[in-house]
């Protein structure tokens, strides 16, 4: 029998709110006149990575993006445009709720500052989380060995007995190399039957 499950900890992007990354480079390519090639390779240099590391600030963010696009796009029309790919994974949210209530919730997100303004209001669920670990906010990225430690450290578990939800394999290899158990997510129902399998002792939503 697998240890009690004593903490639960989740990546944020494509599996509490999915985001595609390719409309939103068709639509900042739109804004700028380029094609979606053009604009995908412009913004995919070191500012998408030195914002997940919270390296630039909001406007930091919206002057290099666009810098890279060669348009002057206004705060508030950035800040829709920015994060416009975004749509929630409702199916997730009763189980949260209901999780939340026995053991604690981690958020481990590589993300940006302008993205969890925008998010935060628009997912209630995430106040359920104990801790919202933030890579902007830390320094530091997934799959940094560090940045997992972290979420532990927060958590106050144990690796064996601390589960990691993320729908990259690569982030989830991180988080087994370090002796949690970890899973890759793919969409609610298949978690949802990992869950029963993993940890019976919990109540889903
Ligand atoms: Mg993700």
């Amino acid at each position: 029998m697998p240890l009690p499950v004593r903490a639960i900890v989740f990546d944020l992007g494509n599996v509490i709110v999915f985001h595609d990354n390719a409309l939103l480079f068709r639509r900042l390519a739109e804004r700028a006149g380029l094609s979606p090639q053009e604009a995908t390779l412009r913004l995919t240099g070191p500012l998408w990575n030195q914002a997940n590391r919270g390296q630039v600030d909001a406007e930091g963010l919206r002057q290099g993006v666009c810098n890279l696009l060669g348009v002057d796009i206004p705060d508030a029309e950035f800040f829709e445009l920015w994060s416009s790919h975004f749509t929630p994974n409702p199916s997730l949210f009763p189980h949260l709720e209901t999780l939340a209530g026995q053991v604690p919730l981690v958020l481990l997100s590589n993300t940006n500052v302008l993205h969890i303004a925008w998010l935060r209001p628009r997912l209630p669920v995430l106040e359920r989380f104990r801790h919202l670990l933030l890579s902007y906010e830390v320094g530091l990225v997934k799959p940094e060995r560090a940045f997992f430690e972290e979420a532990l450290r927060r958590a106050g578990t144990r690796p064996e007995e601390t589960l990691f939800f993320d729908d990259m394999r690569e982030y989830v290899d991180a988080a087994l190399a370090l002796g949690m158990r970890a899973h890759v997510f793919t969409d609610t129902e298949s978690w949802v039957e990992f869950m029963r399998r993993e940890a019976p002792e919990l109540t889903l939503g």
